[in-house]
């Protein structure tokens, strides 16, 4: 779908989205349509075309494999109804700076902070697309370090580590900031920062970098470099902190939304699903319609995971997956609501005929 629209393929406000999403049959439908929009496509086969079996499976018209809408995706033999996980993903996809675990947790009443938690870092981990768009035209790369405070085991803060980053933003012309990337980095050498530019850069974008010799070499590798040198702006009277406006204007922001959506209780191991997930919204924040992020973020979370489906290939995965009871222990009960009208459905009707 390159034009999904407001109202038919994604729901526009929160009113739309509790009326759309009432049932957990709903939630499942819209999954399958967003995974099989022209109707289901055996993985296995390529073949078009199957019956639903009685269990609510589909099967395969051409090779007979069995495969349910949330196989492969992040849903799959998940514990939590998906009128939780939708609710999730709207306050996740919905809210300008995110949601934290805890506030899930207090918000859907669910038993386990760990569920909140887990549930949260699931959709983190679906957010960066292989083989997106790299960044092109003009682009500031630096490295910071972000992080540094963990929750204490009593309550009290105590000092974590703080953590290498690169970052690269798209600098508009004449003035304004793009789109932008951060991961956490292994040091400052040249064997950490090339690899970085070269997967978040373009070849043939101009970098600009300062006069770190950790940078030294990127014309080699097809980029038109720029360096400016903090002595020199030293000279000049200039801020050398203002170098590159840019990743510290993003550098900024992510530090703040750290310290204040998540109260920094971000450790190092987990920093970089983080900062994919800043960059996820930042790189969304003039979307014409927050439910259009929640549209692309559950695009993304029922997309396939090329690791899985190696597996499904080689027959490794168990073939029976028993039902999950609607509420066990520390997962949350189903939101369910009454029926829906499934608007997206009727949209595709308005398409095909
Ligand atoms: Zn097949």
């Amino acid at each position: 779908m390159d034009r999904p629209r407001g109202g038919l393929h994604y729901p526009r406000s929160t009113g739309e989205f509790q009326a759309w999403f009432g049932t957990d049959a709903d939630c499942l439908d819209y999954l399958e349509w967003l995974r099989w929009p022209g109707g289901f496509v055996c993985e296995r086969c390529g073949h078009s075309g199957g019956w639903r079996m009685s269990d609510g499976r589909l099967r395969c018209a051409g090779c007979d494999a069995r495969t349910s809408v949330t196989a492969g995706t992040i849903f799959d033999r998940t514990r939590t109804p998906l009128t939780v996980w939708f609710t999730v993903c709207w306050m996740f996809a919905g809210r300008k700076d995110g949601v934290s675990a805890l506030s899930v947790q207090r918000t859907l009443e669910i038993g386990s902070y760990q569920t909140a938690w887990a549930m949260l870092h699931r959709l983190r981990s679906v957010l960066v697309r292989p083989g997106r768009d790299r960044l092109a035209g003009t682009v500031e790369v630096d490295e910071t370090y972000i992080g540094g405070e963990e929750p204490g085991l009593r309550g009290g803060r105590a000092r974590g580590k703080k953590v290498l980053t690169g970052i690269a933003v798209e600098v508009r012309q004449p003035k304004g900031i793009g789109r932008c990337r951060m991961a956490v980095l292994a040091d400052g050498s040249a064997a950490s920062l090339h690899p970085f530019v070269t997967s978040c850069v373009e070849p043939g974008a101009k970098v600009i970098t300062d006069a770190w010799m950790g940078y030294h070499g990127l014309a080699g590798l097809g980029y038109v470099h720029q360096r400016r040198s903090q002595r020199a702006a030293r000279a000049r009277g200039e801020d050398p902190g203002k170098l590159l406006p840019a990743v510290h204007r993003v550098a900024s922001l992510a530090k703040r939304w750290l310290l204040s959506t998540h109260q920094g209780s971000v450790d190092e191991a987990h920093l970089q699903s983080y900062l994919d997930e800043f960059v996820f919204r930042f790189n969304r924040r003039r979307a014409r319609s927050r439910g259009l992020v929640f549209y692309r973020l559950l695009q993304l979370a029922a997309g396939h995971d090329p690791v899985r489906y190696r597996n499904i290939v080689a027959g490794k995965r168990p073939r029976k997956i028993p039902p999950a009871p609607p509420a066990g222990r520390g997962h949350p009960p189903s939101l369910e609501r009454p029926p829906a009208e499934r608007p997206w459905r009727a949209a595709d009707l308005g398409h095909a005929g």
